[in-house]
């Protein structure tokens, strides 16, 4: 990710972070050897090449905010799906006008199952859209899938055509080999996860009879860390998302000439305020997901950290535990509602008194709390009557999931499988996917997606997004044991 990336979506709901630096304290640190590169030509079955061939095709399309191009996305892929032997009554295009008047659309597909289990259907999601890439920054043409030592690279090789790839190429191989599931499966592909997530909003009230499930399985969330040999350490179940949110924070002042300075100053006094919010830090709070991140990434974890992690899983309120934890970012944001001072702006002229201040104040609010309540608490630990908070957007909030059995059991045998005792991690992530608008919705929630990745490969929406070719062709052998584990006989 890269400062211009960052900028260049600063208006979205979820800004992603890097999804590596949780896994900071489990990696070991050896660079002796190169991992495998393995090569795409080297994976031959129907399904693989046909994989390749669906992943190369939309990564071609720029279906990025802006550019109109989500429904072509949209209408290849259902083209795949009428191939591949799903009836049209059960393919369907979603057309949607957004917000900001460009054109999307999501994609539904059901599997019919034969309901034989008596169990809910499972909706699988992923997202069609893009950030943006400009192709004169990258090294090779963003929009062509290009293999090189090992790797794809290209804008969605990860995020997330990745995750509509392999979920598509599941659905079709299943299909060509005749499996009935025992409950019904249904795609949930959106169209501006990236931009505001309105398809999924649709999808989850909207086209919620298209949609309705038990439980939602998110291919663009959770996943696999390797370490720098390549080597498999652990695979995030992704349960809860905390809740974004931004204030203006303003002050206003009759001004005047600055030759005659008064004792009240819009300035002074709003830099008090962010000094007084500064010092604030929210009560801790735990859930089951982040209890059991604590639990399980305490036993791959050195001390003090490790020691801390498992201090804090058993009581969040251990002073030790979080005077550890507290210095260290990723890990302190997982235990409270952190807002941190983001933009400021004040004055109009040298030569006059501010007549107002202003800035903005970012919070990742911890799932259960309402972003008025968080309001409410700046107000008051800002200490100036005269203080105007402003909600900016949304400020949308869900709940975490509850940790689901049959999940875990399928995703720790699909990934054992591959990777044979890694442990499986629960995580709350502090951005925000497709994931919060289904649990928003009453639908729990889980980021899945079969990916593994190395630190230094974690390219999401930032240049030279990339994939390792055998990651890719994992995925396929991880999402086919998942499907036919928890809807086959
Ligand atoms: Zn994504």
């Amino acid at each position: 990710m890269t400062p211009d990336t960052i900028l260049s979506n600063n208006n979205r709901q979820g800004i992603k972070m890097i999804r590596t630096t949780l896994i900071t304290f489990i990696l070991l640190l050896c660079f002796s050897s190169a991992y495998s590169q393995s090569n795409s030509a080297d994976y031959n079955a129907d399904y693989q090449r046909n994989a390749l061939e669906i992943y190369r095709h939309i990564i071609s399309i720029r279906s990025a905010a802006g550019h109109g191009k989500v429904p072509e996305v949209a209408k290849y892929l259902a083209d795949q799906f009428r191939d591949g032997g799903f009836d049209d009554s059960d393919i369907h295009v979603l057309p949607q006008t957004l917000s900001s008047g460009e054109e999307t659309a999501s994609l539904v597909v059901r599997y019919e199952g034969d309901d034989s289990s008596g169990r809910e259907p499972i909706l699988l999601i992923a997202h069609m859209d893009v950030v943006d890439a400009l192709p004169k920054d990258w090294e090779r043409d963003p929009f062509t899938l290009v293999e090189e030592d090992g790797y794809f690279f290209g804008r969605g090789t990860l995020d997330d055509k990745f995750g509509i790839t392999t979920l598509t190429t599941t659905f079709l191989r299943l299909k060509a080999a005749g499996f009935v599931p025992n409950r019904d499966l249904i795609l949930g592909f959106t169209g501006d996860e990236e931009s505001g997530m309105e398809t999924t909003r649709a999808l989850a009230t909207e086209y919620r009879e298209l949609t309705d499930a038990g439980y939602v399985l998110n291919a663009d969330g959770g996943g696999g860390f390797l370490d720098h040999n390549g080597r498999a350490i652990a695979f995030m179940i992704q349960g809860a998302e905390k809740t974004f949110a931004s204030f203006e924070l303003t002050i206003r002042n009759p001004g005047g000439h600055s030759s005659l300075p008064r004792p009240d100053n819009a300035i002074y006094e709003l830099a008090t305020v962010l000094k007084n919010i500064e010092a604030y830090t929210f009560p801790t709070q735990i859930n089951d997901i982040t209890r059991g991140y604590f639990e399980k990434t305490a036993v791959v974890t050195a001390a003090p950290v490790g020691d801390a992690m498992k201090r804090f899983a058993a009581n969040p309120n251990d002073e030790k535990a979080l005077a550890v934890l507290s210095q260290h970012p990723e890990q302190n944001s997982v235990t409270r509602t952190t807002c941190v001072a983001t933009m400021l702006s004040a004055g109009h002229a040298e030569n006059a008194l501010p007549q107002s201040a202003t800035a903005t104040v970012n919070c990742r609010i911890f799932p259960g709390v309402a972003v008025e309540d968080v309001q409410a608490k700046l107000f008051e630990v800002g200490a100036n009557d005269t203080l105007e908070i402003e909600i900016m957007g949304e400020g949308l909030s869900s709940p975490a999931s509850p940790i689901n059995e049959e999940v875990t059991a399928a995703v720790s045998n699909a990934v054992h499988k591959q990777h044979p005792d890694i442990p499986i991690i629960p995580y709350m992530a502090p951005y925000g996917t497709d994931g919060k608008e289904m649990r928003r919705a009453g639908m729990p929630t889980y980021g899945v997606m079969g990916l593994f990745v190395r630190p230094e490969d974690e390219f999401a929406h930032g240049l030279n997004e990339r994939v390792q070719v055998d990651v890719f062709f994992g995925a396929l052998e991880y999402w086919h044991d998942m499907l036919t584990d928890l809807a086959g006989n």
